[in-house]
C-alpha cells in the first residue's frame, strides 16, 4: 500500500510519502538505542513532566490535529477533537500514575528464607508498534504513554494512510522534551516490518490491527522469542433482555455501531435481542439507524462519515450481499450513495444465518445484524459462535442474568447496561483470536518491563 494520505470523503490523493530506505531504518534503530541509554539516565519525575507537557501540546492543537486525523481516514470532526482529547487524558494519567505502578513489589521473605525479596521493574529497550488507522492518536498513545514513561523508546510504523498523524506523533514527544530518538516514526510498508522486528537491538512488538497482521508479526516475534502484545478484531454481542432500559439500549446501540463510522474493534456488530422485546427493539433501533445523518466528516451536523478506503466498502458490501443472497433481509440502509467518496448508510439485517459471512466475520462499518434469542443461554452461545473474545455488552437489570453473563462470555470485557469502552483507568485486552496481553492501567505499563526478581539473604 502506498505511503498517502487520501481523503475518504472525496477519494483523492492529497499528499504522498516515500518510504524510508533500508540505511535509513538501520540509522533510526541506531537512534533509538542511543535514546534508551539516554531515557535510562531519566527518572519518573522527569519523564513526568515531559509527559504532562505533551499533553498540554495536544489540547492547544486540538483544531488543527482533528482535521489532520478527519482528512486521513474519515472520522467526523467532532470524532477526531474527542480521541485528541483523550489521548491527553491518557498522557497526564501515565505521567501520574507510571511510578506508582513500577514500584518495587514485595513478597514474602522469610518464606524463602531471605532477609528481603521483591520484584523490580525494568525497560527493554526499543520497542516496535504496528498501529492502525481507525483511532490513529489513541491507539498509538496507549502503546507510547505507558512505553515512554516505564523508560522503553518507541518505532512506530502506522498504517500507511495516517502518514500525517504518524509524522506528528513523533513530533509531538521531541517537542515536549524526551532525548531525541525516544519515539520515531518509520514510514515503512508493512513487509518491511519483519526485519526491524527481527533486528536484536529491537526488542519487543505490539500491534494493533487484523488478524492476518497479528499472526504474522506474532510468529516472528515468536521465533525470535521476543515479547508481543496483540489487539486484534472483534465482533462483539449486544445483548438485550427484557428487563433493560429499551430507550437507553436502542440509544447506546446506535451509537456503538456507528461510532467512527462503523469502525471501532470494540464497537457492538451483532445485536441479540429476547423475543419478549424484540419487535420493539427492531421498530425503534431501525428508526434510529435509518435517522442518522450521513455525509462530510467536517460538517458539524454529520453523524457518520464515510468509510476509510474503497477497499473498506467492498469488504462491507461484500458481507451484505452475501447475507442476503442467501436469504436475510435488510430493514434499512443497504445501498450505498451515488455521492464522490466511499459513504456506506448505517444498514440493519435481520435472518442471519450460520451459512451466511457475516455470522461470524468482523463487519468493519455500519451494518447490524438483529437476532432473536429466547433464553441467557441461547443468548450466551450465540455471543460465543465467533472465533473472536474482545468485549460484549449486556443490558439487564437481573442479578443473577447479569452473572450468568459475566461468566458465560467468551470475552475480554463485558459492559452491563453501558457501551464497551477503552479507559485508560481499565486493563484492556481480547481472548481467543482478538488477542493476547492487555493495554492501559498498571497491567498495560508493565507488558513491556522485565519483571526481576530480587533474593536478598542475611
Ligand atoms: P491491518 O490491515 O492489520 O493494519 C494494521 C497495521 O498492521 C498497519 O500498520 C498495517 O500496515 C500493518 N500490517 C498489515 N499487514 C501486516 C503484516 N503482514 N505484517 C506486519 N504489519 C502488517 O488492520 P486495519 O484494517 O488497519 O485495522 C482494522 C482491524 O484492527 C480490525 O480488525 C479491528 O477490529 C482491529 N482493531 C483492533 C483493536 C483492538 O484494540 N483490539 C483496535 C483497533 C482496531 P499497512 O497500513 O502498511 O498495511
Amino acid at each position: 500500500m502506498a505511503i498517502a494520505t487520501t481523503d475518504p470523503n472525496t477519494g483523492e490523493v492529497v499528499r504522498t510519502f516515500t518510504p524510508l530506505t533500508d540505511q535509513e531504518v538501520e540509522e533510526r534503530i541506531s537512534t533509538a538505542v542511543e535514546a534508551f541509554t539516554a531515557l535510562k539516565g531519566t527518572d519518573f519525575a522527569q519523564r513526568s513532566g515531559w509527559m504532562q507537557t505533551a499533553a498540554g501540546l495536544l489540547e492547544a492543537d486540538v483544531d488543527n490535529l482533528s482535521a489532520i486525523m478527519t482528512q486521513e481516514m474519515g472520522k467526523t470532526l467532532t470524532a477526531s477533537a474527542a480521541e485528541v482529547r483523550k489521548c491527553a487524558t491518557a498522557l497526564r494519567y501515565y505521567a501520574e500514575h507510571a511510578e506508582a505502578f513500577l514500584a518495587d513489589k514485595p513478597y514474602n521473605a522469610e518464606a524463602v528464607g531471605a532477609r528481603r525479596a521483591f520484584v523490580r521493574y525494568f525497560p527493554l529497550g526499543p520497542v516496535l508498534a504496528v498501529m492502525p488507522w481507525n483511532f490513529p492518536m489513541w491507539q498509538v498513545i496507549r502503546f507510547a504513554a505507558p512505553g515512554l514513561m516505564a523508560g522503553n523508546v518507541g518505532l512506530l510504523k502506522h498504517a500507511s494512510n495516517v502518514p500525517q498523524t504518524a509524522l506528528y506523533l513523533e513530533e509531538l514527544f521531541l517537542r515536549a522534551g524526551f532525548p531525541r530518538g525516544s519515539f520515531q516514526t518509520l514510514l515503512i510498508p508493512a513487509r518491511q516490518v519483519e526485519s526491524v522486528l527481527r533486528d536484536p537491538r529491537v526488542k519487543a512488538a505490539t500491534l494493533t490491527g487484523s488478524e492476518p497482521a497479528g499472526q504474522s508479526v506474532a510468529s516472528i516475534a515468536g521465533d525470535e522469542i521476543k515479547p508481543v502484545v496483540l489487539e486484534l478484531g472483534g465482533s462483539d454481542p449486544f445483548i438485550v433482555m427484557p428487563s433493560a432500559d429499551l430507550d437507553r439500549a436502542v440509544e447506546t446501540a446506535v451509537r456503538s455501531r456507528t461510532q467512527n463510522n462503523g469502525q471501532s474493534c470494540i464497537g457492538a456488530k451483532r445485536f441479540l435481542v429476547h423475543e419478549q422485546v424484540y419487535d420493539a427493539f427492531v421498530d425503534k433501533f431501525v428508526a434510529a439507524m435509518g435517522a442518522l445523518v450521513v455525509g462530510d466528516p467536517t460538517d458539524p451536523k454529520t453523524d457518520v462519515g464515510p468509510l476509510v478506503s474503497e477497499q473498506g466498502r467492498k469488504d462491507l458490501e461484500a458481507l451484505v450481499d452475501d447475507a442476503v443472497d442467501k436469504g436475510a433481509k435488510v430493514l434499512v440502509g443497504g445501498e450505498r450513495p451515488d455521492r464522490p467518496g466511499w459513504f456506506y448508510p448505517p444498514t440493519v439485517l435481520t435472518g442471519v444465518t450460520d451459512r451466511m459471512r457475516l455470522y461470524t466475520e468482523e463487519a468493519f462499518g455500519p451494518v447490524a445484524p438483529v437476532y432473536r434469542i429466547s433464553s441467557v443461554d441461547e443468548a450466551i452461545a450465540l455471543a460465543n459462535v465467533v472465533h473472536f473474545g474482545l468485549g460484549s455488552n449486556v443490558w439487564t437489570e437481573d442479578e443473577a442474568e447479569r452473572e450468568a453473563f459475566i461468566a458465560g462470555i467468551d470475552a475480554g470485557a463485558v459492559t452491563v447496561n453501558g457501551m464497551t469502552t477503552s479507559y485508560p483507568e481499565l486493563p484492556f485486552g481480547g481472548t481467543k483470536r482478538s488477542g493476547l496481553g492487555h493495554e492501559l492501567a498498571d497491567e498495560g505499563i508493565r507488558e513491556f518491563c522485565n519483571a526481576k526478581t530480587v533474593w536478598v539473604g542475611a
